[in-house]
Parts: structure tokens; C-alpha cells; sequence
């Protein structure tokens, strides 16, 4: 099965949430259990390749490619969220977007000092809501073993923000 098919199953929807953005839907690919399977296995391999101790999921349709690579590679899975959404004592990072800013929390015990983690989410546009995640696993003093995204949004130069951290995309538009 080759990456063509994973990319037809991701619909285009012009102007959402909002005009001009077009939206990546990756609801027809989680509904074929033979192409989302496809795809978490070939995350799963390219992540593993960076033998990172740990996942660190981006919430919310992070959690959906995260969990089960975490869960195949047999390593710890942890969230990143949004503010007000971890029940116990969280830390986080506010960063910059368009308009306005946002904050990407993480329990205060998700993350051990000098363990690297896997960053996942499905989708890389300007890169600031996995840089923010990066960050702060970093403040915590873990390291980024890499930043792995199903899709890669490459004309909005997101990976530039990650710096030199290793990058894995499945797929680049
Ligand atoms: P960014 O911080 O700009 O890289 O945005 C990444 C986050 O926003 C990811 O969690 C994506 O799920 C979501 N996102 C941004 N742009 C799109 C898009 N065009 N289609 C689908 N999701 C998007």
C-alpha cells in the first residue's frame, strides 16, 4: 500500500474553521481501519527509529496517532494540552499565534530529566503549537528525540520553528 492512498483519504475543506484556512480532515482516513492502520505503522517506525523513552501527544487529534504509537512501540504516552484541561498539578508554555496566544500544559511529572520524547501531532501548519510542546519538555529538562506529524503543511514553513530538532512527516503538501 503506498503513502497515495493514506493521502486520498484525506479530504481538503476550504475556508475551516474560518476563510482561507483549508482544512486538513483526516476523519475518512481513521474511518478505514486498513489505511489507519497503515499509517500508524509507518509512524510508528519512523518515531521508533529515534528510540525517544516516551510520547508526547498534542491534544487533541495528536492523541489519535499518538496513543496507538505509543502503544505499539511499548513506551510511556503523555499529553500535551490546553489550559485548564489536566487534572493535577501542570506545567506550560504560552506562545504566539496569528492573533492572540495559547498555552500548551503538561503534567509536572510527564516528563524525566534527561529522557527524550517523541512530539506527535497530526498535523504541522506554522509549527507553533509543536514548538510550544518541544519547549516545554525541554524547560523540564527532557530532550526531543524528534517532531513527527502525519501531515506537513511545508509552504507555511512550520519545521523551521522546531530548529534542529529531527522532523518526521508522512506526508508534505
Ligand atoms: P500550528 O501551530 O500552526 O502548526 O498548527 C498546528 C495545529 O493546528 C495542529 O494541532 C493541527 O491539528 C491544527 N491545524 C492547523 N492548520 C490546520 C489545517 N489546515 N488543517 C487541519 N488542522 C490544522
Amino acid at each position: 500500500m503506498s503513502i497515495d492512498a493514506i493521502k486520498d483519504a484525506i479530504r481538503d475543506i476550504p475556508d475551516f474553521p474560518k476563510p482561507g484556512i483549508l482544512f486538513k480532515d483526516i476523519t475518512p482516513l481513521l474511518a478505514d481501519p486498513t489505511l489507519f492502520g497503515r499509517t500508524i505503522d509507518m509512524l510508528a517506525e519512523r518515531v521508533g527509529a529515534h528510540d525517544p523513552a516516551g510520547i508526547v501527544a498534542i491534544e487533541s487529534r495528536g492523541f489519535l496517532f499518538g496513543a496507538p504509537v505509543a502503544s505499539k512501540l511499548g513506551i510511556p504516552l503523555q499529553l500535551a494540552r490546553k489550559p485548564g484541561k489536566l487534572p493535577y498539578k501542570t506545567v506550560g508554555v504560552t506562545y504566539d499565534l496569528e492573533y492572540g496566544s495559547d498555552r500548551m500544559e503538561l503534567h509536572t511529572d510527564a516528563i524525566e530529566a534527561g529522557a527524550s520524547y517523541a512530539v506527535i501531532d497530526d498535523l504541522i501548519a506554522t509549527g507553533g503549537t509543536a514548538a510550544a510542546t518541544a519547549d516545554l519538555i525541554e524547560l523540564q529538562r527532557g530532550r526531543v528525540a524528534c517532531c513527527a506529524f502525519v501531515i506537513e503543511l511545508s509552504f507555511l514553513g512550520g519545521v523551521q520553528r522546531l530548529g534542529s530538532r529531527p522532523i518526521e512527516s508522512l506526508i508534505r503538501y
